[in-house]
């Protein structure tokens, strides 16, 4: 980033995207498929986006290790879409089903879930096992949403 260029990967194709400095992230479109980089919204990711996606952004990525049958990861995830809403483009939003990626969430020796993981370029900035409010998932995120 030392050229002022934000690397942001598409949650549509998974291309990386170099957006030039003072360019309105939220209004970006991806340069290989054309949909917008940001939709305000959580992208579900699989194994092969997950990697994308924390490997090549410049901006945090904050992720909700989660499952269908897991009742507190519904009940947080009205909070995870308000929190995405509020902070996109600071930061990436995106959903891993345990269930459908086991070994994305071994990697990270996730056992008890909801789990949010905050990323920036692969790195583990904070992580937080067990549901949270809409008020304090903000606050966890504040932070890292510069
Ligand atoms: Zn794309």
């Amino acid at each position: 980033m030392a050229d002022g260029d934000t690397h942001i990967v598409c949650p549509s194709c998974g291309g990386t995207n170099r957006i030039g400095a003072g360019k309105a992230l939220i209004a970006a479109k991806c340069g290989k498929c054309h949909e917008p980089l940001f939709e305000g919204q959580p992208a579900a990711v699989d194994a092969a986006a997950f990697d994308k996606q924390i490997g090549r952004s410049d901006i945090p990525v904050v992720v909700d290790f989660w499952a269908d049958w897991c009742g507190p990861c519904h009940a947080m995830a009205p909070s995870f879409e308000a929190a995405a809403r509020d902070l996109e483009p600071k930061m990436r939003f995106l959903k891993l089903d345990t269930e459908a990626e086991p070994a994305i969430a071994g990697r990270y020796n996730i056992r008890g879930i909801p789990n949010l993981i905050v990323f920036k370029h692969g790195k583990i900035l904070a992580q937080q096992a067990g549901a949270m409010n809409a008020s304090a998932l903000k606050a966890w995120l504040a932070p890292f949403a510069g």
